[in-house]
């Protein structure tokens, strides 16, 4: 039967807890462009005449950066809002927001995200209320913080957050679980047995891309995601709820019922055929709204195949906003993704335990 569509993967990203110099380095147009709208915006002004001209040649694409840089300096609360608005008109039913915790180091300039981190744990806490429980935030787990376990089991206690968002391309290799040297893995230890005990779900970041720590060569920042990292956390904790965000890619995730030997999709099947915890986000592929009837053809495969049941829908909003609208991308994906809205959400209340 069908129903409402579950989105597993969103975020709420301001300035105030996402550094402009990650935002910039994640556009397609040149940095120059992105900082040079950053600054018009920020300082009131229209904008300034280069950008103009520019924008007569491509008025789609500029719209949506504008409007995506517009979110990205207002207010959490203004992009929460927004983000509510878009899922409603679109026929989400919920969305989850994954909060972001990059540790502060003071290379990012006036930015200090260690003391945002409570403003956005507020604005996070606060976001079923606002939306009658349509946005479900994700508490952002960084088992390196002091006291990082007892936070996070107590406030998945407390009910204000349905899951954490654990993010090791920022520093964290999760293979040092149990490592009586490595004394944030007691964190790691601590929580991960609350979460399995309590079936509550962890995400995590699985790309090859996105957000890198300061401390994090470039060439570790895939050997930090990948799945294989977490087999002995699932020999620890077995039943433990993992959702791999992104599912490796789009390349890697549609080959999940026939892998390369020892690619990322490989080891995300073995561990899905292993333990029952095991699941993956398709947040977001491009294929979904670039080539649709392709795409179908090979999620249908991913749908017949013994990982039916462990894959989820994401969307990554609002960062693919410069690209797609969320109407745009979620109608795309009605006809891309076969049982959006039966199968699909069905995983997602499996997965969050409800
Ligand atoms: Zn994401």
């Amino acid at each position: 039967m069908a129903g409402l569509v579950v989105d597993c993967h969103a975020h709420n990203i301001t300035k105030a807890i996402y550094p402009r110099e990650l935002f910039v380095g994640r556009f397609t147009l040149p940095r120059f462009m992105v900082n040079g709208l950053c600054d018009a915006i920020e300082d009131g002004l229209d904008m300034c005449l280069p950008l103009r001209l520019a924008w007569k040649f491509l008025p789609g694409k500029l719209q949506r950066f504008e409007n995506l840089i517009r979110l990205y300096l207002g207010t959490m609360e203004d992009q929460a809002r927004a983000l509510h608005a878009a899922a409603l008109s679109a026929g989400v039913g919920q969305v989850w927001v994954l909060g972001l915790d990059i540790p502060d180091v003071g290379n990012y300039g006036p930015v200090s995200l260690a003391k945002n981190l409570q403003a956005q744990l507020a604005v996070l806490e606060a976001l079923p209320g606002m939306t009658g429980g349509v946005l479900v935030p994700f508490y952002p787990f960084d088992p390196r913080r002091d006291g990082a376990a007892v936070s996070a089991i107590a406030r998945m206690s407390g009910g204000r957050f349905r899951g954490v968002k654990m993010y090791s391309a920022l520093g964290f290799n999760v293979e040092a679980v149990g490592d009586p040297k490595a004394a944030w893995s007691r964190n790691m230890c601590e929580a991960f047995e609350a979460f399995e005990a309590e079936g509550w779900p962890v995400v995590v970041h699985c790309s090859g891309g996105g957000i890198r720590g300061p401390e994090v060569h470039e060439g570790d920042m895939k050997w930090l995601s990948s799945p294989e990292r977490w087999r002995p956390v699932f020999k620890r904790f077995p039943k433990l709820r993992v959702c791999f965000a992104h599912g490796t890619g789009e390349a890697g995730f549609l080959t999940l019922p026939n892998p390369k030997p020892n690619s990322w999709a490989w080891h995300l099947r073995d561990l899905m055929l292993r333990y029952e915890g095991v699941y993956a986000d398709v947040s977001f592929h491009s294929g979904m709204v670039e080539s649709p009837g392709k795409y179908r053809m090979r999620f249908e495969k991913v749908l017949s195949d013994a990982v039916r049941r462990r894959i989820l829908f994401g969307s990554d909003a609002p960062l693919c906003f410069g690209e797609y609208s969320y109407k745009h991308l979620i109608s795309a994906a009605r006809e891309s993704v076969p049982g959006l809205d039966t199968v699909l959400a069905s995983n997602a209340r499996d997965f969050l335990g409800v």
